[in-house]
C-alpha cells in the first residue's frame, strides 16, 4: 500500500509505503494546542516508510524530545517523530493524507486529557452543511 500527503498550501508533499502499525486518535493537550483543534488522528510508520518527496518541514520542539513538523508557509502539521520514546519511528498527521477515508483509525489514546465533552461529541445534531438559519 503507498499513500501520497501534503499540507494546505501544497509547499511539502510526502510519500508512504506499506501498512501503518496502528492510527490513534490523539486527546492530549499537546496535540490539542499544537493542531488548535480538539483531537488529532497519527498513523504511525517506521521512519524510513516516509520519504518527504517536495520541500522541508520546519521542525518545532513540542516537548523535551517531541518534534513537530510543519509547513512553514500553511502551518498544517504533518509528523511527530520523539527519538527517545518512540526511536525509529514517525506519527503521522493522518488527515493530511490525499484519501483520509482509507485507513480507519483503531483507538482513542490519550482520553486522561480528552476534552470532557468530547466523550459525548458524536451524540450531536448533525447537519450536512449547517443549520438553518433563523430568519
Ligand atoms: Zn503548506
Ligand atoms: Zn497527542
Amino acid at each position: 500500500m503507498s499513500l501520497t500527503g501534503g499540507c494546505h498550501c501544497g509547499a511539502i508533499r510526502y510519500q508512504v509505503a506499506g501498512e501503518p502499525m496502528t492510527h490513534a486518535l490523539c486527546h492530549c493537550g499537546d496535540c490539542r494546542r499544537s493542531a488548535g483543534a480538539p483531537m488529532v488522528g497519527w498513523t504511525m510508520y517506521p521512519a524510513d516508510a516516509v520519504k518527504v518527496t517536495q520541500g522541508t518541514p520546519k521542525v518545532y520542539a513540542s516537548s523535551t524530545n517531541g518534534r513537530r513538523h510543519f509547513c512553514a508557509a500553511c502551518g498544517t502539521g504533518l509528523f511527530y517523530t520523539n527519538e527517545v520514546v518512540l526511536p525509529g519511528i514517525i506519527d503521522i498527521q493522518s488527515a493530511t493524507t490525499d484519501d483520509p477515508g482509507a485507513i480507519p483509525p483503531q483507538a482513542h489514546v490519550q482520553v486522561a486529557e480528552r476534552i470532557a465533552w468530547m466523550d459525548r461529541a458524536h451524540e450531536l445534531p448533525k447537519f450536512e452543511r449547517y443549520p438553518p438559519m433563523a430568519s
